[in-house]
């Protein structure tokens, strides 16, 4: 499915293509730093943007981004260059409604101030690494 979406201010707005309806939620220390709680980003296939003059992107790591609006400080998404791969803060959208918390990745990280409820998936960073074939050394 495609969906539109745009920052708090509306400098940039969005339409993704591939929306996944499941997505995680991201505890780790990045995450709740960035938002000022856990990430919720929602997996699309590509994004076409308007504004993108307004668009900032904080290079977070090696391989990924974090885009965030100029004029609000929306922070819009995530994007790893190398592999086109995109993630969307669920919030940016214009209608939520679809999108579905079925895993929480990263838990070992969650501040113990809240917890989600749901019976679903919850694992730790190097579980969530291995699940995607990335082998991180023991910190
Ligand atoms: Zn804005
Ligand atoms: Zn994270």
């Amino acid at each position: 499915m495609s969906e539109t979406g745009q920052c708090l201010c509306g400098a940039v707005s969005f339409t993704a293509d591939d929306v996944q309806n499941d997505f995680h939620a991201c505890h780790c220390s990045m995450c709740r730093k960035w938002s000022g709680g856990p990430g919720f980003g929602v997996g699309v296939g590509s994004i076409e943007l308007a504004g993108e003059e307004n668009l900032a992107a904080y290079k977070s790591s090696d391989w990924a981004e974090r885009c965030f609006c100029k004029q609000c400080g929306t922070n819009l998404f995530y994007r790893m260059p190398e592999t086109g791969m995109t993630v969307v803060w669920a919030g940016a959208f214009d209608d939520e409604s679809k999108l579905k918390l079925t895993g929480e990745i990263y838990i070992d990280e969650a501040s113990g101030g809240y917890a989600f409820v749901g019976d679903h998936p919850r694992q730790t960073g190097a579980q969530f690494m291995a699940s995607l074939g990335i082998e991180v050394p023991p910190a």
